[in-house]
């Protein structure tokens, strides 16, 4: 009567245990690796291999590793969430990081000292250039 799921190994992916409770992961020591391991979801591992064969579109999959590529799986297996969901993460991600450098250090700098030379430039420019 009870349905249990099967989790399997992330260091060899060959040992696999069954449970009767369903979660995302667990850490379990594997007999296989003889260490103490991470177990993932089989349906996590399914989207994750669909994944490898099929990387998605929407996001940079070949760049993510390993562990970021079954995080991304997990979220799609175990919730409603869609790939594109991905796709804002991982830009808001990137975004923040050059945002805050880039964006600032560009805004200050670039933004005022074009804007103000830019200005006072382009208008004695615009009546005696004849092009
Ligand atoms: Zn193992």
């Amino acid at each position: 009567m009870s349905r249990t799921r099967t989790y399997r190994c992330l260091n060899c992916l060959e040992h696999t245990v069954s449970r009767e409770f369903d979660t995302s992961h667990l850490s379990v020591t594997c007999p296989n690796c003889e260490s103490f391991e991470r177990f993932v979801n089989e349906a996590v591992y399914r989207q994750f291999r669909a994944f490898e064969e099929s990387p998605p579109t929407e996001i940079d999959w070949e760049r993510l590793d390993r562990t970021e590529r079954l995080v991304v799986a997990e979220r799609i297996a175990r919730s409603t969430k869609t790939i594109e969901d991905f796709a804002v993460v991982e830009s808001n991600g990137d975004g923040n990081g050059a945002e805050d450098g880039d964006g600032n250090g560009a805004e200050d700098g670039d933004g005022n000292g074009a804007e103000d030379g830019d200005e006072n430039a382009d208008d004695p420019a615009e009546a005696p250039t004849p092009e």
